[in-house]
């Protein structure tokens, strides 16, 4: 029984781990990391929910996917679809993300309804 559960928990580790490495190859072209900094430009690199939500100045450390690279990739590259924050905003996103987006069909739904609502322009 123990080993049935150590396998399951073991295939669930690496197919997550595949996932994120699946994506890889685009944080390291140079496209992505042009967006990256126009993104901080844009921003005047400053965390934005800092900004929008307290009113504080904290230097951006991360440029996040609004609407994450895995569930629409045509917006990876879209500035729309960029915003910059601080760590401690980036991780506090991805958790209310994780809340309301378990992976149930509904919410599969949508999250693809809120990639159509950015707008898709070219660079
Ligand atoms: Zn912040
Ligand atoms: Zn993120």
């Amino acid at each position: 029984m123990a080993d049935a559960v150590s396998f399951l928990f073991g295939v669930i580790e690496v197919s997550k781990s595949r996932n994120k490495q699946q994506y890889d190859w685009f944080y390291r072209k140079p496209a992505w990391r042009k967006c990256r900094m126009i993104a901080l430009e844009r921003d005047n690199h400053l965390c934005q929910h800092c900004l929008e939500k307290h009113d504080i100045f904290t230097p951006a450390d991360v440029v996040h996917h609004i609407v994450y690279v895995e569930t629409d990739f045509t917006l990876a590259l879209q500035l729309d679809n960029l915003i910059s924050l601080c760590h401690a905003c980036h991780n506090k996103v991805h958790e209310e993300d994780e809340k309301r987006f378990r992976n149930t069909k509904k919410a599969k739904r949508q999250r693809m309804i809120e990639s159509k609502k950015i707008k898709v322009v070219k660079l």
